[in-house]
């Protein structure tokens, strides 16, 4: 308790999933939290349960107005922003009309996913720098995924907007640094994380039950990672633990990442 106590966070997509797991545990740990989404009726009803020290704002990450606005109130209500964590996202499997892959992909879809995960990041950077600043201080965390490191054949929008977040937040981070500006940027790469992201690619029922099987059988310690497993590990490169910490990369993926296919298994 209390490793965030007088911290001002912002956090994007928190009506559901990672992001309103991540605002329920910035806020136990004593910060104001200011949620956004573009859910309006869930961000609201997330920040009206957590209560005092926290309120809810529309943001659509992908729109400069949109971000022009929130900080502006923060301007005005706050005269800062300590933390601020873009985990917007979206696949482009129920936004976007596809296909999906590096062959027949559609233009439209691909200029979508990329606004929403990699513009949506970037213009969050550029608006987080100009007032974290002013207090020389700040710590920006990017969720990215596990897909900004290998390939997705069959995401490759997805897959590319995430990369872009990888390497963009070393670049802030280095510029950060550089300016002397106080300011730390790292990146998260979740894998297989239990979400409702997940719901148009594991349908129901029976067959929502075999896919998770299956996909917990990939992962080296057997289970999909919850919204709490993500989160644990932004409260730490969001907190001044990790004041020696900027420019990398933390996969919370359950070893996903950590192996590799065609790898001897023993049974050779
Ligand atoms: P989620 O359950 O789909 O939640 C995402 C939230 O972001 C939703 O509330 C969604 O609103 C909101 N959102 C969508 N477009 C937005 C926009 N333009 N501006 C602001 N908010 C927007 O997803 P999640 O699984 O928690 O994922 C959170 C982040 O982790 C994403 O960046 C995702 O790529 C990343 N990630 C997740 C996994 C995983 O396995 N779950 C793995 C790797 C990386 P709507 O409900 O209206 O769409």
């Amino acid at each position: 308790m209390g490793r965030l106590v007088n911290k001002l966070a912002l956090i994007t997509g928190a009506a559901r999933g990672i992001g309103k797991a991540t605002a329920e545990l910035f806020h136990q740990e004593g910060a104001m939290v200011i949620l956004t989404d573009i859910n309006d009726v869930d961000g609201e009803a997330a920040a009206k349960q957590l209560g005092e020290r926290s309120e809810y704002c529309h943001l659509d990450v992908g729109k400069e107005d949109d971000w022009k606005a929130v900080f502006r109130m923060l301007g005005e209500k706050y005269g800062r922003l300590d933390i601020l964590v873009n985990n917007a996202g979206i696949t482009g499997y129920v936004l976007t009309k596809g296909p999906h892959d590096p062959e027949y992909f559609d233009l439209e879809s691909w200029r979508h996913v990329h606004t929403i995960n990699s513009d949506g990041v970037a213009l969050g950077c550029k608006y987080a720098i100009q007032i974290m600043k002013k207090h020389c201080y700040g710590s920006i965390v990017n969720i990215s995924s596990r897909a900004g490191i290998v390939g997705m054949p069959l995401a490759a929008a997805y897959a590319s907007s995430k990369a872009a977040v990888r390497n963009h937040t070393k670049t802030v981070a280095l510029y950060c640094a550089r300016n002397q500006y106080g300011i730390r940027c790292n990146s998260i790469h979740p894998g297989a994380i239990l979400t409702q992201m997940w719901d148009c690619m594991l349908g129901e029922g029976e067959r929502r039950e075999r896919l998770v099987r299956k996909m917990c059988d990939q992962v080296p310690l057997g289970r999909m990672g919850t919204p709490l497993d993500v989160a644990n590990a932004v409260l730490y490169l969001a907190s001044d633990e990790a004041e020696y910490i900027t420019g990398i990369e933390l996969n919370v993926d359950g070893g996903i990442l950590a192996g590799s296919a065609a790898a001897p298994s023993g049974d050779e």
